[in-house]
């Protein structure tokens, strides 16, 4: 088999799915080839998802510091509140591009499921979300805007109701439906050619920052850092930045309750090497092997695995990783939304976080670019209730 990251990525997957993952892989090659792709991708881009989103200098949060000047990449911007929509922009524009009209997706917190359905009402295509069960009632939100968007929501019984249990089921109906149906994956994770598409889709995050902070400062960042789940915010961001050798990348995972508990999502941390969801990388597993459940307050971050490249770049040092508690980012959220007027979401506090603690260490003259993958608004309540039984600050 062929890896696509050192010992990372790969098809695990039964034949049928490999031969459809052959042809996807096809088209994708050929439409990032083809000017009429590229100017369609450019088009919805600009026009749907409000690109290019803003390199905000956050002036006050750098007082704050008294240290690095820090940067934020507004993602949170982005129409549907997220990066998210960068990739499932892309993937349905693949799949117009394959005359397939039914789209498929799992989802974890809803997320994913409302770019999905947005993109997919645009389109005129028919969509179906798979969604834990447990997910769906702690979300039920996000389950009215997927049906409210003319997507249908299926629950899944499976395991633990959540997310990676979504991911097996898409993974199986997918098998049953290959012929007319398209899979859009929501991170950069799943077997190949998903992450290296989604990367693509997603690449565009970072290639903005480099030019919009050359613009603003005529040099490149010194740090860049973001948050962690499946990995596809941190691989936008940084695509264009790893072969700057002197840019310093970051991902931060959640730590949840505490790396000493077994209560966090800290796959790169304390994760191993094995087969999840299609892909070799790291995976969080319990005393006998088996696929951990996770925990993070963030609903985003709570992924037992992570995308291969990820794994990859963690080995290869090329990226540094450290994990954040769920204390420390409700800090960081609530530290942006007071002295910027910015909520951040829940997973983008994490980076956030870790970018608080670096600041102070640095002389003024550095530069953070922190990444914002998306708003808050949709953690507001879990805040509220986080903030009834915790201390407020650090
Ligand atoms: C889904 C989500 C994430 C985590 O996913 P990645 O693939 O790691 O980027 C992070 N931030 C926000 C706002 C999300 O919705």
């Amino acid at each position: 088999m062929k890896f696509q990251f050192g010992q990372y990525g790969g098809q695990f997957v039964p034949p049928q799915i490999k031969q459809a993952l052959d042809e996807l892989e096809q088209v994708f090659l050929e439409a990032i080839e083809d000017d009429s792709f590229q100017e369609e991708l450019r088009y919805y881009f600009k026009n749907y998802v409000g690109r290019p989103s803003p390199l905000y200098f956050a002036e006050e949060l750098t007082k704050l510091g008294n240290g690095a000047k820090i940067y934020l990449k507004r993602e949170d911007l982005n129409h549907t509140g997220a990066h998210k929509i960068n990739n499932t922009i892309g993937q349905i524009l693949l799949a117009k591009r394959m005359g397939k009209k039914k789209i498929i997706a799992e989802t974890g917190a809803g997320q994913h499921g409302v770019a999905t359905a947005t993109a997919a009402a645009m389109f005129g295509m028919e969509c179906e979300i798979f969604q834990g069960k447990i997910d769906m009632e702690r979300q039920s939100l996000n389950v009215f805007r997927m049906e409210m968007l003319g997507a249908k929501v299926t629950g899944v019984e499976t395991g633990t109701k959540t997310l990676a249990d979504a991911v097996d089921f898409a993974i199986n109906e997918w098998v049953k439906r290959i012929d007319d149906t398209f899979y859009l994956l929501g991170s950069v994770v799943g077997p190949h050619p998903y992450p290296t598409m989604v990367r693509y889709f997603q690449k565009v995050i970072g290639e903005e920052a480099k030019v919009q902070l050359n613009e603003q400062e005529s040099v490149l960042p010194d740090y860049v850092i973001a948050c962690v789940g499946g990995g596809s915010n941190a691989i936008g961001i940084f695509a264009d930045f790893i072969d700057d050798l002197d840019v310093n990348l970051i991902g931060v995972e959640a730590a949840g309750k505490g790396l000493d508990t077994k209560e966090h999502a800290a796959t790169l941390t304390l994760g191993k090497e094995a087969v999840i969801h299609g892909m070799n990388t790291k995976v969080v597993l319990d005393d006998s092997g088996n696929i951990s459940p996770v925990y993070s307050i963030s609903a985003g971050l709570d992924y037992p695995g992570v995308g291969p490249e990820h794994a990859f770049l963690k080995d290869s040092k090329r990226v540094n990783y450290f994990a954040v508690n769920d204390q420390e980012a409700v800090a960081a959220f609530l530290k942006l939304s007071e002295t910027e007027g910015i909520i951040p979401a829940i997973e983008s506090s994490h980076a956030l976080a870790y970018a608080l603690k670096l600041a102070p260490t640095l002389s003024k003259e550095k530069i953070i670019i922190v990444n914002v993958s998306g708003r808050g608004d949709k953690d507001v309540e879990a805040i509220e209730n986080y903030l009834k039984t915790h201390k407020r600050g650090i």
